[in-house]
């Protein structure tokens, strides 16, 4: 009698995600979630989070998270486009926009909607994207979606880059380069000025995806695009309303027939309910305090400045040592140390919970070596870091 369970697959699968350290499972945090955080009865140091300004438990997010329910109710009730559209939602555009100093912004319900809905929209089976070959999963995902074909090109290197603008780009209707701004389980940039100077000799479009620089880099927070002085230069941005600005939901800003043409032609935000009021508020409210108050900013660099100058005696460069744990190469507040194997990392995880501190052990499929990934908040005292330093060495060494 053959198996008539078509669904004992998945048991098989899930053996197989354990045996080989790749299961998967959540912890529930109590409470408010900032550089501390209480997990099961026990206070750990938080180098999990994404919160790098440490604005999601701030007073006035909540405060107005809590107004705007009290105004407009919990749902947005249906898409922009028909019941989901507030003033709220236009002025948190029109905020992203003056941030970014782009002509307009669109509002998503999530980052990863953002990136699938927009590149679904810009290109499709005639069309080419190169990739950067460590962008997201909302990248590369929406780059599926959107039927183009898409040929990466290796980490960061724009010499390749060009190679593959130069002998595929003219295959294609359009061309769309894509990269993260900072990649997110790297914490090293893109060299965004010679990808633009390239795109704008080969007339491709650009797609940076600035989750992790917004709020974080360029002397007013607005991201890596002004970290590297690139504001005003023919590009799409996108990013999340979810990591330093404390909230949920994602946006592209970019040129206004760009955005145009998004609110008519990106699915990912024509078939989905509008962002709620809540989130909506509170991310507003977050650029408020981003554009009035580069102190949070300051503070965090500050602990990036502390923490990487302990770390590089730590773990010093890979030439000097033949160490298995090294520092990846890192320009902002995501510091990975790479391991040898999945089973290493989680273990090595598991000692600092133990000891206190709540560091994320990232494991393949995520990335292609298992790592740390040490995530820093303006709101980390200096005393966290100094115990951060001392449970790594107390485990590692
Ligand atoms: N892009 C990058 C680089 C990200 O790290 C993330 C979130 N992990 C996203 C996009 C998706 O954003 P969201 O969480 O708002 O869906």
């Amino acid at each position: 009698m053959p198996d008539q369970n078509p669904y004992r697959w998945i048991d098989r699968s899930l053996i197989a995600l354990q045996r080989t350290h790749r299961y998967r499972s959540v912890q529930p945090i109590e409470g408010l979630s900032g550089p501390l955080v209480q997990i099961r009865d026990k206070t750990l140091i938080n180098f999990a989070s994404n919160d790098y300004l440490g604005l999601a438990s701030h007073p006035a997010l909540i405060q107005a998270a809590v107004e705007a329910t009290r105004q407009y109710g919990t749902g947005s009730t249906g898409s922009r486009l028909l019941s989901g559209h507030r003033k709220l939602h236009r002025e948190l555009e029109r905020a992203i926009s003056s941030l970014k100093r782009t002509e307009d912004a669109l509002v998503f319900s999530s980052g990863y909607l953002a990136n699938i809905g927009t590149i679904a929209a810009l290109v499709g089976k005639p069309d080419l994207i190169l990739a950067d070959e460590y962008n997201h999963s909302s990248l590369i995902n929406g780059a599926r979606l959107s039927g183009a074909t898409v040929v990466n090109y290796r980490h960061r290197d724009v010499k390749h880059l060009e190679k593959l603008l130069i002998a595929e780009k003219p295959n294609y209707r359009r061309c769309l380069v894509m990269t993260d701004s900072v990649f997110s389980m790297d914490g090293d940039l893109c060299p965004l000025p010679d990808i633009l100077a390239l795109a704008s000799i080969h007339n491709a479009m650009v797609l940076i995806d600035e989750a992790h620089g917004t709020g974080v880099l360029g002397q007013r927070g607005a991201g890596c695009v002004e970290h590297f002085h690139c504001t005003g230069l023919p590009l799409i941005q996108m990013g999340t309303l979810s990591k330093a600005l404390g909230s949920l939901g994602g946006y592209v800003a970019g040129p206004a027939p760009v955005i145009d043409f998004l609110r008519n032609r990106a699915p990912g935000w024509i078939y989905t309910t509008g962002l709620s009021p809540a989130d909506a508020a509170a991310a507003l409210a977050a650029i408020h305090l981003i554009q009035q108050d580069p102190e949070h900013r300051q503070r965090l660099w500050d602990n990036v400045q502390y923490l990487t100058q302990k770390l590089d005696t730590l773990f010093p460069d890979q030439e000097q040592s033949n160490r298995q744990i090294q520092r990846l190469p890192s320009e902002s507040p995501i510091i990975c140390l790479t391991f040898p194997s999945a089973e290493a990392v989680m273990q090595t995880g598991q000692k600092l919970q133990q000891r206190g501190l709540w560091v994320a052990a990232v494991r393949p499929p995520t990335v292609p070596t298992s790592r740390l990934r040490i995530t820093l908040m303006a709101t980390h005292q200096q005393a966290h870091l100094d115990d951060l330093l001392q449970g790594l060495k107390a485990v590692i060494h």
